[in-house]
């Protein structure tokens, strides 16, 4: 065992790992690692990473892992994150989860699962909104921004994300069924998923996660 920590957030798309990841990166003092941001700022500024995930980001469907990886391997291999790190979005397939597994040696890790039914999940994703400069999240209904489009935290312009409409939403979770679905019971065999319901407010979640993590990493 190490005291290198790493905190997996797991859960369909929009079931709030974004918004419990910022808060739960401040609480633990870990970096915040979102694959799913990482492509988006590869893909504002036009790289050859972003351009080749844009098809697969617009349509729902999962960057091939191999792009993920690389990509992935080689944030976590920055200093920040030396003590550790918090996964938002990483890992979505069984050899993401291997892969990741391959390179642990001994850190203490938790999979926290943030439990969502797909009735809510369309709605939910409707309602997001993404800020174009800080990437902070804000959502209509549950922490409507107090002036319409612009974001609380830096003043930015507020957007919804393309790949929020209901038909991409629905293929996403359809995808998510699929591919990152058997996650928990590979982190569930391994004896490290932690299960959430993360159909409660924001606060209330949070407190569940935190408690979750008491002795676990
Ligand atoms: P997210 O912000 O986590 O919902 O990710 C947005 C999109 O980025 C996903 O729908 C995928 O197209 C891509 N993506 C993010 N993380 C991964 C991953 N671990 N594996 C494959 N594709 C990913």
């Amino acid at each position: 065992m190490t005291d290198r920590r790493v905190v997996i957030l797991l859960g369909p798309p929009g079931a709030g790992k974004g918004t419990q990841a910022v808060r739960l990166s401040e609480g633990l003092g870990l970096p915040h690692v979102s694959t799913g941001d990482l492509f988006r700022e590869n893909l504002s500024k036009s790289t050859e990473l972003g351009l080749r995930a844009k098809g697969f980001m617009e349509s729902g469907k999962l960057v091939p892992d191999e792009l993920v990886l690389e990509m992935l391997f080689d944030r976590v291999s920055k200093p920040d994150c030396a003590e550790g790190y918090l996964l938002d979005g990483f890992p979505r397939t069984i050899p993401q989860a291997e892969a990741l597994d391959a390179r642990l040696v001994g850190e203490k890790t938790v999979a926290l699962l943030l439990e969502v039914d797909d009735s809510l999940i369309v709605g939910r994703a409707a309602g997001r909104l993404l800020c174009k400069s800080c990437g902070n999240i804000q959502h209509l209904e549950f922490s409507p921004p107090a002036k319409e489009g612009v974001c609380d935290q830096c003043g930015g312009e507020l957007h919804r994300r393309k790949d929020d409409e209901p038909d991409v939403v629905r293929e996403r979770l359809v995808v998510y069924h699929e591919q990152t679905a058997p996650l928990v019971g590979f982190y569930e065999n391994k004896g490290l998923l932690r299960r959430v319901k993360g159909d409660q407010s924001p606060d209330a979640v949070y407190a569940d996660l935190l408690k979750n993590l008491e002795g676990a990493v």
